[in-house]
């Protein structure tokens, strides 16, 4: 497992951005049809290295979107309404989506654990979203996700390199 050092992530996702950028830029137009495999295969392998308790980058810097499933099992896990966990914890984004009102997370311990584990939000579930389906509906967000995500900026850096880009 390797331990993430985030000064040293975010000097080399700066220094990567604008080649994934133009990596996503491809990707985007020639449309590979084995995307969705070629990006879990990179997830798994870079997922077998990362040690996400020495890091938490994504918990401490961004919100997760809260559905309404998300909300009411959190409040019964406070043993707090859904209406008091909403204005305890959360507001609405320019979307209308659920977010958490700060950063970072509240649920997030200082080991790094999410206190909520069990009951975390399917959006953390899925995090980083790039092993899931129809990847090239979420190539922009996962550009972005290489700036929050080390894992995310090492599975791009890898297919990158793997096409010879
Ligand atoms: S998912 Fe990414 S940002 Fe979150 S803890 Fe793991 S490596 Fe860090
Ligand atoms: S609920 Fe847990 S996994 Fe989700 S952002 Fe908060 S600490 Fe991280």
């Amino acid at each position: 497992m390797s331990q993430i050092d985030i000064e040293d992530f975010e000097k080399l996702s700066k220094s990567h951005f604008s080649s994934n950028k133009d990596f996503i830029k491809k990707l985007k137009k020639s449309k590979p049809k084995t995307l969705d495999e070629t990006f879990e295969r990179h997830h798994d392998t870079v997922f077998e290295q990362m040690d996400c308790l020495t890091c938490a980058n994504c918990c401490k810097t961004t919100s997760p979107l809260f559905i309404r499933t998300d909300i009411d099992r959190l409040a019964k896990t406070f043993r707090m309404s859904s209406v008091t966990f909403i204005d305890t914890y959360l507001r609405v984004d320019e979307e209308g989506d659920y977010v958490l009102q700060s950063s970072p997370c509240p649920f997030l311990g200082e080991d790094n654990k999410c206190l909520v584990y069990e009951d975390r939000p399917k959006a953390c579930r899925e995090y980083p979203h790039t092993n899931r389906k129809k990847m090239h509906q979420i190539l922009n967000l996962t550009l972005t996700n290489s700036t929050i995500c080390p894992a995310v900026l090492q599975v791009l850096n890898n297919m990158r390199k793997a096409a010879g880009q």
